[in-house]
């Protein structure tokens, strides 16, 4: 079965039913931790032909395609660590990765999807949102930073902008992170006793990390109403690294085999060149 059938968040999911140590479609092995990094690097290897193509394509002539993964997790849910060892199998070239912190004084004079606008990928490369235009309805709607009645039409707005995209020629790849509260104080826990990772801890986190079950509710609401046919949200269980970088690396692979894409032909004169080339010499 299609990873991306596995974990695609259909009508009716209930994010507490899915189990962040889960790994779906992955039937137990010895070492799975040596299984997915060979496997992961053999799709990296797939996952850069294809995005070879696409950049040559869109180079070659006007293909507007591109595709943009979108990241959210809780805190501590791995989206550092996917962008390390998914997307970093990418060419830099074609990619562009941008991360969506606290909005600037000049983003809050704005709708909140003109840095979202700004920020997309060109034809022909791939995207990575490090949080995104989502996290208007996540922590906005938990501390309300804006009115109900505001957010509330977020959800609305958000599934016109997307169908727009896929409709411009951009494949979205949607990944909700899912890790439990407890793998969440592991990894805090991780983070303070080692201070080679002082500077990832944030102090604000501990205060989020009071508000664990609203934020579910935020995250659930984003699968109810934002996962659409033209942009579904897929839950990848994350409490297992391994597996979590294994599926995330497949659901890119099965987006790209879905745009079946091709090496463009040459716009010119094959023999002609190489007798060209010879004559040159
Ligand atoms: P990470 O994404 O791993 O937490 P970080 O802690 O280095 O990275 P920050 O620059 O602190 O990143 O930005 C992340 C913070 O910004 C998060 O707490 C997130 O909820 C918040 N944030 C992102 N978008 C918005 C938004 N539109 N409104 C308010 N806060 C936002
Ligand atoms: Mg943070």
């Amino acid at each position: 079965m299609l990873t991306s059938d596995l974990l695609r968040a259909g009508p009716g999911v209930r994010l507490a039913d899915i189990d962040p140590r889960g790994t779906p479609g992955v039937t137990s092995r010895k070492d799975p931790k040596q299984w997915s990094r060979v496997e992961v690097s053999l799709i990296g290897a797939e996952l850069a032909s294809h995005q070879e193509m696409l950049y040559a394509d869109a180079k070659a002539g006007s293909d507007p395609r591109r595709v943009l993964l979108v990241l959210q997790a809780m805190d501590c849910g791995g989206k550092d660590g996917t962008v390390k060892n998914v997307v970093g199998q990418f060419d830099p070239l074609g990619l562009r990765i941008v991360s969506f912190g606290a909005p600037t004084k000049e983003e809050l004079a704005h709708p909140f999807l003109w840095r979202i606008k700004n920020a997309l990928p060109p034809a022909g490369y791939v995207g990575v949102f490090n949080r995104s235009h989502y996290e208007d309805v996540l922590i906005v709607r938990v501390h309300d930073l804006v009115p109900r009645r505001v957010w509330a039409r977020r959800y609305d707005t958000i599934n016109r902008f997307e169908a727009e995209l896929v409709g411009e020629g951009y494949t979205l790849v949607k990944v909700m992170l899912h890790i439990s509260k407890e793998e969440q104080r592991k990894r805090l826990a991780d983070r303070l006793s080692d201070p080679t990772k002082h500077w990832k801890y944030n102090p604000g986190d501990i205060d989020e990390r009071g508000y664990w079950d609203d934020y579910q509710e935020a995250y659930q609401a984003v699968l109810d109403r934002c996962s659409t046919e033209a942009a579904p949200w897929y839950v990848v269980p994350a409490d297992r690294k391994w597996y979590r970088n294994y599926a995330v690396a497949a659901l890119l692979r099965e987006a790209f085999e879905g745009l079946n894409l091709k090496y463009p032909k040459a716009d010119f004169d094959l023999k002609n060149e190489v007798k060209r080339l010879e004559a040159s010499m």
